[in-house]
């Protein structure tokens, strides 16, 4: 914690001089956010609510949610032995001085203490932080202390002297923003066409100063907040704000209004990609597997529409893991079979058919391997070579690869597809009166020897060596010069 620039020092003491002078909605927005400091306190007979003071009564258990019938606020239930509890919020009241905005925080602690029996709360708001919107500066007042790794907000001490705030963590920045001014504040600054009061209201607690400084730059961040898709305003950087409705969001224009209906999150928003139906109960059940499942169910919707999904879920209980569902389906598509026939597309066992399968598609590409391989051979065993002592050939198949692997300990085998496919020539030298027997395993691009090793990945003897260097030049090289 460091010592403030005379510049900021002077900012800070200008706004401490204005510290009566709150915007005339401020005390009602904190009378709302007082609200939510509430419980449910129950008792036997009749509970009662602390913020109304109405007693009634409910058949739910100590914490879960109840809403009060009186003043229809849902707060949890805690029951009447509690002796202490509090809640604690931050609220953030935006001020500027000269052209610096300046975000404000203020802690509302608020405790119950049932001592009295009055089933009551008393609270207090007391300012202890500052930050200096976009230019790095945020500063503490003395009644915040340190406590491990969190920060302490007393409200018994006087704020004294400001101070830098230089540490690691964060002060927990996230809080209910006053938007009653933002007009004023916002006025001839880059924000001057944004209005945040319905975001606000929808989003609750954030860090709205990292918001600002992190999403308010994409010009998509103003445009998501006039369409009243808030919470897909919190994923600004990843919309462009230019074209047609659909290429901004991969859906075609007659969605927004359900889109804005239900304030759609941005992972909502890809199952809607996927599904194209306005309907929120499937997508909802689409977004609750877990949040690296979107590109699997992609890959499933890609081969039998993400609507037979969801009725091959309910086939099995939703107990379908999507995972192997999606493999099953590879695995099918690649054998050729049809997936629009329900026996290919429904599997009754689903674990059983998808190691057949895999096993199945597993030879299937031997096959196709060896296939290739033999095509390779036509046009590589005219190197073949040999002189008194050794003899060089290409590789014949995959089970020769294997051999070789065992019997060099090296991982050749894994060379199938390269060698398959062109990427890589592989071929054995042996010695002539032993030509099963492994001696150096070779590979080669385009006609030079690139690598050669002997037995567990060791380096060739000289006159290994020298016959290879004679193969490459009399053998690989000849036919191209
Ligand atoms: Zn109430």
């Amino acid at each position: 914690m460091g010592y403030i620039k005379k510049e900021f020092r002077k900012k800070l003491e200008i706004i401490d001089s204005r510290v009566n002078e709150f915007p005339e909605n401020w005390k009602n927005f904190v009378q709302e956010i007082r609200k939510n400091h509430n419980l449910i306190i129950k008792r036997k007979g009749k509970s009662i609510c602390t913020n109304c003071k109405h007693e009634f009564i409910t058949n739910k258990k100590v914490n879960k949610y109840q809403k009060c019938p009186n003043c229809k606020n849902t707060y949890l239930i805690k029951s009447a032995h509690l002796k202490k509890f509090w809640f604690r919020d931050n609220l953030i009241l935006l001020d500027k001085v000269e052209k610096d905005i300046v975000f404000r925080y203020f802690q509302m602690w608020s405790a119950y203490d049932n001592r009295s029996m009055n089933y009551e709360f008393i609270d207090s708001v007391v300012e202890f932080a500052r930050i200096f919107h976009k230019r790095d500066i945020e500063v503490v007042n003395d009644r915040v202390s340190r406590c491990q790794c969190h920060i302490y907000v007393s409200h018994l001490i006087n704020p004294g002297k400001w101070r830098e705030y230089t540490r690691n963590y964060s002060f927990g920045k996230s809080g209910y923003l006053y938007t009653g001014n933002l007009k004023e504040i916002f006025k001839d600054t880059d924000y001057k066409y944004l209005d945040l009061r319905d975001f606000a209201k929808r989003v609750g607690t954030m860090d709205y100063e990292r918001l600002l400084r992190c999403k308010s730059h994409y010009p998509s961040f103003e445009m998501l907040i006039k369409l009243k898709l808030y919470k897909l305003a919190l994923y600004a950087d990843r919309f462009g704000n230019y074209g047609n409705f659909n290429k901004i969001f991969g859906v075609s224009k007659e969605f927004y209004p359900f889109m804005k209906r239900y304030d759609i999150t941005y992972s909502q928003l890809q199952m809607l990609r996927l599904l194209k139906q306005k309907d929120m109960h499937k997508v909802r059940y689409l977004d609750n597997f877990d949040e690296y499942s979107f590109d699997t169910l992609k890959k499933i919707s890609d081969y039998i529409g993400i609507d037979n999904f969801i009725k091959y879920q309910k086939m099995h209980k939703g107990k379908v893991n999507i995972h192997i569902y999606k493999d099953y389906l590879e695995f099918a598509s690649q054998m050729g079979f049809d997936l629009k026939n329900k026996r290919y597309k429904f599997p009754d066992d689903l674990n059983k058919r998808h190691n057949e399968l895999e096993k199945s598609v597993e030879i299937r590409n031997r096959e196709l391997l060896n296939e290739a391989i033999a095509k390779r051979l036509e046009l590589l065993n005219k190197n073949s070579y040999k002189d008194k002592k050794f003899i060089i050939f290409a590789a014949k198949s995959i089970e020769d690869l294997e051999d070789e692997s065992m019997q060099q300990g090296n991982c050749v085998r894994t060379y199938a597809k390269d060698y398959a496919f062109g990427k890589s020539d592989i071929y054995f030298m042996r010695l002539i009166n032993a030509k099963d027997k492994s001696l150096v395993t070779v590979e080669v691009k385009d006609n030079v020897v690139i690598q050669s090793k002997t037995k567990y990945n060791r380096e060739p003897e000289k006159k290994q060596l020298k016959f290879l260097e004679k193969w490459q030049k009399n053998i690989l090289q000849k036919c191209y010069i």
